[in-house]
């Protein structure tokens, strides 16, 4: 379903887009004192992006050198290409009636896992990674009050992209991380575990993504949500319409990237922003989200174009390049353009116009443009 249709119920919803609001804006402030008291914000914020950008450079090696990690603690790694494959390892590793408690995360929404809570007296856990660091094959999760000290099986699911290379890194990350998620210096709570993980690394279009030199700053993400905090368009519906995946401007970025601009909801994410900047000024990792919804909004024209029928939108869009590429096609147009409108108008506005271009109307009523077009004013003054 198109965003705009799955939108329409939160809309007219006031009640919860009240209590959107009046959240976003605590969360605002929170995470504006946070970042005030802190001289070098902006140095760490550049840091968080080159860490970033340096892993998803070389992440084939990070990965490597990850699954070397874990294997040498006695773990092993499971290369899932989608969400139902990273499914059937979990059931292959978790079988039958196994209790397992789940500690979730972005990448556990993201293949439809749903469970109770982890704890000390769990025998299994699926665990969704917040970073995994490649040099000791260590998992880390900052949830407050997730311990990781389970005695039993832990199958840990991630995006290929959670890998962060060393201690090192993960030290700056873990500085932005707090302060842009929930407005606090540090997290209450950081677990680790290293050794005896069965480890479900989760591709499912990030490969693809990956190999776009634009788009791919996208997976920098740190998952912190702050984007979600500024930006008006989610005010104003919510996650729902944002379909499976992320919610937000960086999931109106991931979800077509992951899965294609094909689809009608991987189309239409890139247009669901106003492209006011908000999002790329709170982001810890600096992704310049405005642009790469730009870049992929030049994606799905390209993908319309290949269509063997083109769109109404398309037609309409080469009908006007045929008329405005020659001055006298363009003039007979605007002649016929104003025969139409006066035929259309009540009281010099037009409450509805016909077909595609009715949606223009749908919230707005359109001015009757002049009887007199500028060019033919100009040839006629005195
Ligand atoms: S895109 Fe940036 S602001 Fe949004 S969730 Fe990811 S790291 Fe946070």
């Amino acid at each position: 379903m198109r965003f705009a249709d799955a939108a329409r119920p939160e809309l007219a919803d006031p009640s919860s887009r009240r209590t959107r609001r009046q959240a976003a804006t605590r969360a605002r402030a929170r995470q504006a004192e946070a970042t005030a008291g802190l001289p070098d914000w902006e140095r760490l914020r550049e840091a968080g992006a080159a860490i970033r950008d340096r892993t998803l450079r070389d992440l084939g090696a990070h990965l490597e050198a990850l699954e070397a990690s874990v294997t040498e603690e006695g773990g092993r790694v499971h290369w899932a290409r989608d969400a139902a494959e990273a499914r059937r390892i979990i059931s292959r590793l978790l079988p039958g009636d196994t209790e397992a408690g789940l500690v979730r995360s972005d990448v556990t929404d993201e293949i439809g896992l749903e469970g109770g809570n982890a704890g000390p007296h769990t025998r299994a856990a699926v665990v969704g990674a917040r970073f995994l660091v490649a040099e000791t094959g260590t998992l880390v999760v900052t949830d407050p009050g997730e311990s990781l000290t389970f005695p039993g099986t832990v199958v840990v699911v991630a995006g290929i992209e959670d890998t962060v290379p060393t201690w090192s890194d993960l030290e700056v990350l873990l500085q932005l991380l707090p302060r842009s998620e929930a407005g606090r210096r540090m997290h209450p709570a950081v677990s680790t575990r290293t050794g005896d993980l069965q480890l479900v690394l989760l591709d499912n279009g990030r490969t693809r993504a990956l190999a776009d030199e634009t788009g791919r700053a996208a997976l920098r993400c740190i998952h912190c949500s702050a984007c979600r905090d500024v930006c008006p368009v989610y005010e104003r519906t919510g996650a729902r319409p944002y379909g499976p995946g992320r919610a937000g401007p960086i999931g109106a970025v991931l979800t077509p990237q992951l899965g294609g601009v094909e689809a009608s909801l991987g189309a239409s994410l890139p247009f669901a922003s106003t492209l006011c900047g908000a999002c790329a000024d709170v982001c810890p990792v600096k992704i310049d989200i405005p642009g790469l919804l730009v870049h992929l909004r030049g994606e799905v024209v390209e993908s319309r174009r290949r269509r063997p029928v083109p769109t109404p939108e398309l037609l309409l869009m080469r009908g006007l390049a045929w008329s405005m590429g020659d001055e006298r096609r363009y003039e007979q147009t605007l002649v016929r353009r104003a025969r139409w409108a006066g035929l259309l108008a009540r009281d010099g506005r037009i409450r509805r116009l016909p077909g595609l271009l009715g949606k223009w109307t749908d919230a707005r009523d359109l001015p009757v443009p002049p009887r007199q077009s500028f060019r033919a004013w100009w040839r006629r003054r005195p």
